[in-house]
């Protein structure tokens, strides 16, 4: 059956109408206002003074950075990387005007979506009923005043309670609404139990404080599982959705730093106790996507992770993906306390003034990182001069080219390690001299596959439309990773001739490579030799993982750990076996 349609002129019109620029280019901008006007860093383009201009008499924006250009639509439509039909779908969904025009494939999804959004909305409102107003909810509030968090603070997360049994699904019964919307939505299983029973429930809300899923806690000592999450469905997608940003968003802005945390019930506490610019990662690392979403609100994070292995890792981690996307860390450690939780809630009534004393202390995500690897290092025993010095000779590798010489000298001043050591590239040959004692002209820098492609995607960009299904950023070489993700991003923004519009805003070195690919291109320039070095490229990334993987077992090996050996065991097993099915493929 057709769909009726409303002609689309009058769609966008009636959009247009609703909507505020203003309030939209808010959500991706931080603007400033400047007599009528409104001024922010354009986000199609780098740049480090505000050339984007909003004007909102006339509902219009205009870029003099980059020159572009438009409406309402134009900017969804470039930043959400959409078409004008995305666009329109997605502003009439926040205006709340219905679109009859949708293929009925569209509609159905969007649909279901609609459905989906307000059925979590309506479980959140039931689950927050029951830990405050029911007997059932006891447990729930039992649990909340052992962690000091107080009614105030549970109620700005929204938490709620869900009881045992079949609650939800006797009261969407009584308000004769459907089950499966409930199922679709992962709240319930078949049989009508509620998935999140006998726990306390947290809210996961995007940056404008709409529900999307749930993580729910356990309120049972002996409950193996201390919290669950919602499966992915049609409102939700692990890796990007921030916690708490809904709620911290403005004190992010005044204080100018997030404080990224590793739990949702860290950020919990830390409102309570007055820390109102936590946020986490919701059930993963932090993702590319969540540092793009934060880069939109501050430069800065500030990580604060636990103080266990598994924790120093994620920091290190988080330290370099925010350098790659021009974001400054600074890494906070909890002394006396294994999470910030714990430390906050112990130092109650202090905590906000004992927070500030470490915010102030945290040194930067390089320099936690630095100290780490040369801890206890005694300069005159040259054995261990030299395991610290390839220790941060890897840690300063990891970060963008254009910070490295800084970071060296920060380690040279720490440790007393020549800063040339600590930039040496690890397969750097002595310089070859020619048979007359002249040094030989400088090697060409040997081009690998990802140099390579780097040089195809320069001349060719469209083949980013093959390449990104083919290989994530992270498995990009480490070295040529920024670039690519700028290409790649530039791409995403302004298609085909994205490249050329953003090209000023690069580093000067990128910029160079990039024009000595225009001038000279590789020798081949199509969409199945990128694909190609694509896969090898995806190839070298998983004998590299397996490798780190063989080193560390050994390790494990060594520490009797067995539990890891058989775990580390079964990752080696399935890389292997991913690396011959690949290598058989090619
Ligand atoms: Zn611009």
């Amino acid at each position: 059956m057709p769909v009726p349609t409303l002609s689309s002129d009058d769609a966008f019109a009636e959009v247009k109408g609703k909507v505020d620029l203003v309030k939209v280019v808010q959500e991706h901008v931080r603007l400033t206002k400047r007599n009528k006007d409104f001024w922010g860093l354009c986000p199609f383009h780098q740049e480090d003074s505000p050339s984007f201009h909003v004007n909102p008499q006339r509902q219009s924006w205009y870029c003099f950075g980059c020159e572009r250009k438009g409406d309402v639509f134009t900017f969804v439509e470039l930043i959400e990387k959409t078409d004008k039909r995305g666009a329109l779908v997605l502003l009439a969904e926040r205006a709340g005007v219905e679109l009859k025009q949708l293929s009925p494939d569209q509609k159905d999804r969007a649909d279901l979506r609609k459905r989906v959004l307000a059925m979590l909305k309506l479980a959140a409102q039931y689950y927050e009923y029951v830990l405050w107003k029911s007997p059932a909810g006891e447990p729930g509030r039992r649990l909340l005043e052992s962690r000091r968090v107080g009614e105030e603070t549970a109620r700005r997360f929204q938490l709620g309670y869900a009881p045992a049994g079949r609650g939800f699904a006797e009261y969407l019964r009584a308000k004769k609404r459907s089950l499966v919307d409930a199922q679709e939505a992962g709240l319930m299983r078949r049989d009508g139990t509620d998935f999140f029973a006998e726990r306390l429930v947290i809210p996961i809300r995007d940056e404008r404080g709409q529900t999307l899923a749930f993580t729910a806690r356990a309120v049972r000592a002996d409950e193996p599982k201390k919290y669950i999450n919602s499966p992915e469905t049609p409102a939700y997608i692990k890796g990007r959705v921030v916690f708490g940003l809904d709620l911290a968003r403005d004190e992010i802005a005044r204080r100018g730093h997030a404080v990224m945390m590793e739990g949702q019930f860290d950020v919990i506490t830390a409102h309570q106790f007055a820390v109102t610019n936590a946020v986490a990662s919701s059930g993963t690392a932090l993702t590319e996507e969540q540092v793009r979403l934060l880069k939109r609100f501050t430069d800065e994070l500030l990580l604060v992770f636990d103080s266990d292995r598994a924790g120093r890792d994620a920091s290190r981690k988080a330290a370099v993906l925010a350098a790659q996307h021009a974001m400054r860390s600074r890494v906070v450690a909890v002394p006396g306390a294994k999470d910030p939780d714990e430390f906050l809630r112990s130092a109650g009534p202090d905590a906000a003034a004992r927070w500030e004393d470490l915010v102030a202390k945290a040194p930067s995500g390089f320099e936690a990182g630095m100290e780490e690897d040369s801890v206890g290092l005694n300069p005159s025993n040259p054995n261990q001069v030299e395991r610290v010095a390839a220790r941060l000779r890897e840690w300063i590798r990891q970060f963008p080219a254009t910070l490295r010489e800084g970071y060296a000298e920060t380690a040279e001043r720490h440790t007393g390690i020549s800063r040339h050591l600590l930039l040496e590239e690890p397969e750097a040959k002595p310089a070859r001299v020619a048979q007359n004692g002249a040094p030989a002209r400088k090697p060409a820098r040997r081009v690998t596959a990802s140099g390579y492609l780097l040089q195809l995607l320069a001349v060719r960009p469209s083949a980013f439309d093959r390449v990104r299904t083919k290989l994530t950023s992270q498995e990009f070489d480490e070295d040529d990773r920024p670039i690519y993700i700028r290409m790649l991003e530039s791409y995403e923004r302004g298609g085909p001739t994205g490249l050329e519009a953003d090209l000023a805003g690069y580093p000067a070195e990128e910029q160079d490579l990039i024009r000595r690919a225009w001038a000279a291109p590789p020798p081949n320039v199509d969409d199945e030799v990128a694909v190609e070095l694509a896969e090898r490229i995806r190839l070298e990334h998983m004998k590299g993982m397996q490798n780190g993987i063989i080193r560390e077992l050994s390790e494990a090996e060594r520490g009797r750990d067995s539990e890891r050996v058989a775990q580390l065991e079964a990752q080696a097993r399935e890389l292997g076996r991913a690396i011959t099915d690949m290598e058989r493929r090619s």
